[in-house]
């Protein structure tokens, strides 16, 4: 099946199992060459995620007006390094996952008067490959949430990741974790997680952004 098939197929499905607040699906593209995002464009997709931002800009700078015939994420973990590329393109971040970056985030969006959205990473498995901040440090910094958004630089939510095991079990106690978390303590806060091998369980826990990749544009190359 074609990258746009996919796609609504897993968007009927979204709905069918979920008809009032449907979360947003977000298109995974990365290492998937241009002409299969140009495809999905022309098949009605808007929410595009990239993990390499560098590769994101080669895609996508010349397939239209960002914010009108797509909305680019940039997902997976950030460095301090990639941010000065998002003015102009990328429209939100998940994964700002330290105190630098997130300092960097906020300087450099308002300098540049560049709209961004952002997801605080949560790490809950306290997996080493995995970067983000624990439930602490995210307490910590809710503590002073007005500190958090900026004119320029707003804070969305949450993100985190399933554990690698890839345990129904355990991802759906990651899931649940998160969304305790915002519910008590930023319950205007937007989850994003769920991949194509969880999100199912994401969806059950009420994430609002699924970010799929290889159930839309098939295996990597
Ligand atoms: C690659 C990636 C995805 C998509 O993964 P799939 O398993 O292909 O759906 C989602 N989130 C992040 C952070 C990723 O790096």
């Amino acid at each position: 099946m074609g990258v746009s098939e996919n796609y609504k197929t897993i968007i009927q499905e979204l709905e069918s199992l979920k008809p009032v607040g449907t979360p947003t699906l977000i298109a995974v593209s990365k290492f998937q060459p241009k002409e299969k995002v140009q495809e999905a464009i022309a098949g009605g997709v808007i929410h595009f995620g990239e993990n390499r931002v560098q590769e994101g800009i080669e895609k996508f700078s010349d397939l239209g007006k960002p914010e009108k015939d797509f909305i680019l994420h940039h997902i997976g973990p950030v460095q301090s390094s990639h941010i000065r590329k998002y003015a102009g393109l990328y429209s939100f971040v998940h994964g700002v996952g330290s105190q630098k970056v997130l300092e960097e985030l906020k300087r450099r969006m308002d300098g540049d008067r560049w709209k961004i959205r952002y997801f605080l990473q949560v790490n809950l498995t306290k997996e080493d490959s995995k970067s983000g901040f624990s439930k602490e440090e995210v307490l910590g910094l809710l503590r002073n949430k007005e500190t958090l958004s900026s004119e320029f630089c707003i804070l969305e939510g949450f993100m985190t990741m399933g554990p690698s095991s890839g345990d129904p079990e355990e991802t759906r106690k990651v899931f649940r974790e998160i969304a305790e978390l915002r519910k008590e303590f930023c319950p205007q806060g937007k989850l994003s997680m769920g991949m194509s091998g969880d999100y199912r369980i994401a969806l059950e826990e009420g994430s609002d952004y699924l970010r799929i990749g290889t159930a839309i544009f098939g295996e990597r190359t």
